[in-house]
């Protein structure tokens, strides 16, 4: 399915099949999660994919040719760090994800809503492991970046998290296996997402326009609503990480300093490194990790990302490519 101008749905394509290049696989694509980040690119709020594209960073498949690093017949995921410089300072300095130069995976190389995916091989992670296809393509985006911004809050026991979607039903259930107290904060009175975090370990679930039950020490904000900073600043505690995990949001409204003051912080969280990669597919199988999974054919992408943007989903959406 391919891309051709943002604010368009995407396009059944006959495509000639990629030819790997030096260090890269040719990878034949079983499942392909679909990401809220697709959801921007798609509908342009992301300004400078290449065109046309093939979207789909959360790639898992089997290597079909080309690379040294893996046989052919291996099981391997493609995330959205498709590849980085290696050689500038963030390079140099174990932050790969600020890389000055980066390639993404379904955004500046095309990605996994397709048969046929291409991946540089050193940027692609080994998936042994029971879980299927389907089960483990969320971890690779919504995983690894809920992951990321879960380390970000340090060791925070009381977690809010704003926008119960793919990333925190995934991180839900990490910060539960790691013993912490974890409070979901949803869009409107969003019953079933409600009793979904609920069933996933939330103790406490509500409007995120209301007042929090307690204090909280940190919270990270799925949602691209800028409204949520200064809400989730007024449920932090003192010392507290408000951490924005998306890669779009809308702007920030102004807060008082009060809501800042105590030592509180906003921060970001971008991309992935490869260590954090590692870590949560070492992980997952210990919490163990149960992705809850909506599954669509290739063809009926621009379905699951209706779903996506209207908030029909629970948990992720993720195309099956046979
Ligand atoms: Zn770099
Ligand atoms: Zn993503």
């Amino acid at each position: 399915m391919v891309l051709r101008a943002p604010g368009r749905p995407l396009e059944p394509a006959d495509l000639a099949d990629p030819v790997p290049a030096a260090g890269e696989v040719l990878v034949r694509v079983s499942a392909c999660g679909v990401c809220r980040t697709d959801l921007h690119i798609v509908d342009g709020e992301l300004a400078e994919p290449k065109l046309p594209l093939v979207p789909g960073h959360q790639i898992v498949g089997t290597v079909a040719a080309g690379g040294e690093r893996f046989e052919a017949g291996e099981r391997v995921g493609i995330p959205w760090l498709g590849e980085t410089c290696g050689r500038c300072r963030y390079c140099l300095s174990d932050r790969e994800n600020l890389c000055d130069a980066p390639a993404f995976t379904g955004y500046d190389r095309d990605g996994g809503y397709a048969e046929l995916a291409l991946a540089v091989e050193a940027y692609a992670f080994p998936l042994p492991g029971a879980i299927s296809d389907l089960g483990t393509a969320p971890l690779l985006c919504a995983g690894l970046i809920g992951y990321r911004a879960l380390r970000m809050t340090g060791d925070a026991e009381r977690l809010g998290l704003y926008g119960f979607g793919a990333a925190a039903h995934i991180v839900c259930q990490v910060a539960r296996h790691q013993g912490r107290r974890v409070f979901a904060f949803t869009r409107g009175e969003d019953a079933d997402a409600q009793q979904f975090a609920r069933e996933l370990g939330a103790e406490w679930a509500g409007d995120a326009r209301g007042p929090a039950p307690e204090e909280l020490d940190a919270a990270i904000l799925f949602a691209p609503v800028g409204d949520h900073v200064p809400a989730a600043l007024r449920a932090t505690a003192k010392g507290g990480t408000v951490v924005c995990a998306g890669i779009h949001m809308s702007d920030i409204p102004s807060f008082p300093y009060d809501l800042l003051w105590g030592e509180r912080s906003v921060r970001s969280v971008a991309n992935l490194t490869r260590r954090d990669g590692e870590e949560l597919l070492a992980l997952a199988p210990a919490v163990p990790v149960r992705t809850h999974v909506t599954e669509y054919p290739l063809e009926r992408a621009n379905d699951a990302l209706d779903d996506l943007r209207a908030g029909r989903l629970n948990g992720s959406a993720v195309l099956s490519v046979s």
